[in-house]
């Protein structure tokens, strides 16, 4: 008989070990805190990880999504296709520019962005239809956000599809991606990310692999890498970053009015290790998918998130779906029942159409996105990290069947 586990189990613990305070105390020794070269290893780390040539450390996975899209000269008055799935973070950059997200609903089976409906909703703008959240005098449709959401991938190859199909720049919002891969249409298996001109990664405290707050930008293209390099610091000269070091000069030029987005290397020295211990979280994670979908499958009402064939899910989140009607408990009361059993959960997302901002700019109704609408009612995400214990993960399981009557 296991040991009951009687400490609260929370939602989400990141897993920061002696290594990485190793190195954070010999950044703070060395007096170097900004970015340098922690900062610079993480950088050829990460895209040496992840395949790609060129990679640029910033503060956030948002940073480098506005980073992306300036770079790829996103302007006022464009159309973005962004899922109304997702984080505040992948609409909001698209508005900084005056620029408007035009939301798409998703696909039941994985929460993600439908390819099928995001080509509709370009033809019918394209035909000058009245569409949901598309303003008068608009530029027509430059770029398109997907997100691989929890980290499943998108359908990779439609999405690619439409975007060569009407010119759109695809920067993919990947951040609950390190590392996920998927089958591409050649046979072989790819980072998810690869595929995009600009991908973006987060670092936040609660994502696969953490610095407590940061991100970066993937590319392949020399020009776009260079530009956001430059405009994540005050968008002054190439290597300003050393200015204050022996190789540096006290003279720069501005040649852009740039923002504040470069990567500390306190931050950096955690990144640098968090990196190192990526597939072995990563295979963690997987033992704890698995294992919740061995023990919670064949609960009426309970429907379990499902990996599809041509994808390696990341699991940064394990999303089930309540279905009041048959289980006989609300989403919102089994969330509280499973808190007062000391187990912490979560809801990823209450889609974006239905915040009052995106609601009342672009006058979505909830049942807008239907679909979408149907997935958030019903999702609870359940706790998922490397430091999950068997006792946690048993208490969970067994909590929710005598929760869902499934006992
Ligand atoms: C966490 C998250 C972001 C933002 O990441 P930050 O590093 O906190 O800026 C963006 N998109 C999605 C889907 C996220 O989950």
């Amino acid at each position: 008989m296991m040991k009951e586990e009687t400490e609260f189990i929370s939602f989400f613990k990141p897993c920061i070990g002696d290594e990485e305070i190793a190195d954070v105390t010999e950044c703070l020794r060395s007096g170097w805190l900004t970015t340098g070269k922690f900062a610079k290893q993480f950088e050829a780390d990460f895209a040496s990880y992840m395949g790609a040539e060129f990679a640029v450390a910033v503060n956030s996975c948002t940073a480098a999504l506005h980073l992306a899209l300036e770079a790829v000269g996103l302007g006022e008055g464009d159309l973005v296709l962004v899922p109304t799935y997702t984080f505040a973070a992948t609409a909001e950059v698209v508005r900084y520019f005056n620029a408007t997200p035009v939301l798409v609903d998703s696909r039941m089976d994985d929460f993600n962005m439908d390819m099928g409906k995001a080509r509709e909703t370009i033809l019918r703008v394209a035909s000058n239809e009245k569409v949901a959240g598309v303003p008068e005098g608009h530029n027509g449709f430059k770029a398109m956000i997907p997100v691989h959401f929890a980290g499943q991938a998108v359908d990779v190859k439609r999405c690619a599809d439409l975007c060569s199909e009407f010119g759109l720049k695809l920067i993919e919002d990947c951040a609950h991606c390190c590392p996920a891969r998927y089958l591409d249409a050649d046979g072989s298996w790819k980072t998810v990310g690869s595929s995009a001109d600009i991908a973006c990664y987060s670092f936040y405290a609660n994502k696969t692999i953490t610095t407590g707050e940061g991100g970066m930008a993937l590319t392949n293209n020399e020009q776009w890498a260079d530009r956001m390099r430059v405009m994540s610091l005050h968008g002054i000269s190439k290597d300003a970053w050393k200015r204050f070091s022996k190789e540096g000069s006290w003279y720069y030029e501005i040649t852009s009015p740039g923002y504040k987005y470069n990567m500390s290397d306190v931050a950096a020295a955690i990144g640098v290790n968090q990196l190192k211990k990526s597939d072995s979280f990563h295979a963690a994670r997987k033992r704890i998918a698995a294992e919740f979908t061995e023990r919670l499958s064949g609960i009426p009402g309970i429907v379990l998130p499902v990996e599809r064939e041509d994808v390696e899910h990341s699991w940064h989140l394990y999303i089930i779906r309540i279905e009041e009607n048959i289980c006989g408990i609300s989403r919102n009361a089994f969330i509280e029942k499973l808190k007062n059993a000391g187990i912490g959960s979560s809801v990823h997302y209450m889609p974006l159409h239905m915040h009052p901002y995106y609601a009342g700019k672009y006058g979505y109704e909830p049942d807008s996105f239907p679909v979408a609408k149907s997935l958030y009612q019903g999702a609870v995400s359940l706790p998922i990290y490397p430091g999950l214990s068997d006792q946690a993960i048993d208490k969970t399981c067994r909590e929710i069947r005598k929760l869902t009557r499934g006992s």
